[in-house]
């Protein structure tokens, strides 16, 4: 075999794991397993001084668990990754480990409902107060909120529900020039269609309970980081704060970035929040989501062109007031998605319809295939009214800062037959509506 990095496809179904280590084991082993025997006062001492890698206690890191994080950290080109047992977690413990000292985090209304919940109703009695601002995608603008005790910006890649797209390379740049990072949730991109590093990002967030794992059948969440960002640069002392648990051979206390210099953010997690606070991944719901990672590619091309046509037919329905798809001619994002999402702007994406509050819910219960539920990324395609649930917790003035307006559907395509979605959905119009309408299938 050649030297050649290997490519995306090869990674997701192969990376960080080689057989030997694992009795030949074709299929990764499930590690199901509290703690690990030490083997020695020796090795004891390498173990716990960091001067030998290995496992300890399935809290802190686990074999099964250590083969996801490397496999995804090498699809998203990162130089460290955790996992954790949500997406929620991942938010949470990345902001924490920014700004447990205080501080402000510059964010826009375009997020998932229980990050934008979450910001509203837990940060601030954390002392982490969060600005939300609309115009993300202009960078004068965008700089000019940032305020002295801001530590990091935090956007997603596309938004979920109405499928924002945020101009990363510039968002990085603004954020860079005041020495701080950027944060991307990445969920709905994956890094099939979107790699946020190679375009500045800091820091990655995942759901994997979303398309990574792609099944409906785990919580679990990821945080990587791009191992560029200089946490010396004054903003940050607790990347500089000596610890004894990180002494070296002759028991002098170290730091994070003297003992982890090449991925101190995650290391920082892992032995602080992960130990500490506990939302450990099981070893049994790491292997599901590698096992999901394995088809993602082919899962997103089938998504893809399945929502091309579930699109196409709902740009012909007189009961679609709109849509908000990144790369349809009438979206503001156009651009944008030409840019960052050359493959695809992915399968969750919502639309308006004409009609009251009464004919939605008609509309819904008329649903027969689609199922009706909060989740995303499955491979069943699925139906939300976002503002009675994702989005319930916002007022109406939020609800209008973050434009979800009152007759917004959610979809989330998944890998039926894109024939069987389109009857699906025009029977629950007709139903609803008793119009005629014609099929965009062709
Ligand atoms: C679902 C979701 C989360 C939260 O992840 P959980 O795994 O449900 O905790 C965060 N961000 C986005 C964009 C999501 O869709």
């Amino acid at each position: 075999m050649s030297n050649k990095p290997l490519k995306f496809d090869t990674i997701k179904i192969r990376g960080g794991y080689n057989s030997e280590d694992h009795n030949h084991s074709v299929s990764v082993p499930i590690y199901e397993t509290a703690a690990f025997d030490i083997g020695g006062t020796k090795r004891a001492k390498k173990l716990f001084s960091f001067s030998e890698p290995g496992f300890i206690y399935s809290r802190l890191s686990n074999p099964t668990v250590e083969i996801l994080e490397k496999r995804v950290s090498a699809l998203d080109g990162a130089a460290g990754a955790i996992a954790l047992s949500s997406g929620m977690a991942a938010i949470t413990y990345t902001l924490l480990n920014i700004a447990e000292d205080g501080g402000r985090i510059l964010t826009t209304p375009y997020l998932y409902g229980g990050t934008l919940d979450g910001f509203k109703k837990i940060y601030p009695k954390f002392g982490i107060k969060i600005d939300k601002f609309g115009d993300i995608n202009n960078p004068e603008a965008l700089a000019k909120q940032i305020k002295p005790d801001t530590k990091a910006i935090f956007v997603e890649t596309i938004s979920n529900p109405n499928a924002v797209v945020a101009d990363i390379e510039n968002i990085a740049k603004v954020a860079h020039e005041h020495d701080i990072p950027l944060i991307v949730d990445n969920t709905l991109a994956t890094p099939y269609l979107l790699n946020p590093i190679k375009y500045g990002a800091d820091i990655v967030v995942y759901s994997a309970t979303k398309a990574l794992n792609g099944h409906g059948n785990v919580i679990a969440g990821l945080i990587l980081e791009s191992g560029k960002f200089n946490w010396a640069n004054g903003k940050f002392p607790q990347f500089l704060e000596p610890y004894y648990t990180l002494r070296d051979s002759n028991d002098k206390p170290r730091n994070f970035l003297e003992t982890f210099p090449e991925f101190p953010f995650t290391t920082r997690i892992r032995m602080n929040y992960l130990n500490y606070f506990g939302a450990a991944l099981s070893p049994f719901d790491a292997y599901l989501v590698l096992l999901g990672l394995e088809t993602l590619s082919e899962r997103i091309e089938k998504q893809l062109s399945n929502t091309k046509k579930v699109i196409s037919y709902l740009q012909e329905n007189d009961n679609v007031q709109w849509i908000k798809y990144p790369s349809l001619s009438t979206s503001p994002y156009k651009k944008l998605s030409e840019k960052y999402l050359p493959k695809g702007s992915g399968s969750v994406f919502s639309f308006g319809i004409n009609g009251t509050d009464s004919e939605i819910d008609e509309f819904l219960d008329s649903i027969k295939l689609f199922s009706y539920h909060t989740n995303i990324g499955d491979s069943r395609s699925l139906i939300v009214n976002s503002p009675k649930t994702t989005h319930g917790e916002l007022t109406p003035e939020e609800k209008e800062l973050s434009d979800i307006p009152y007759n917004t559907i959610r979809l989330s395509i998944g890998l039926e037959d894109p024939e069987d979605l389109i009857d699906d959905l025009d029977q629950a119009f007709e139903k609803t509506f008793s119009k005629k309408l014609e099929k965009a299938i062709k």
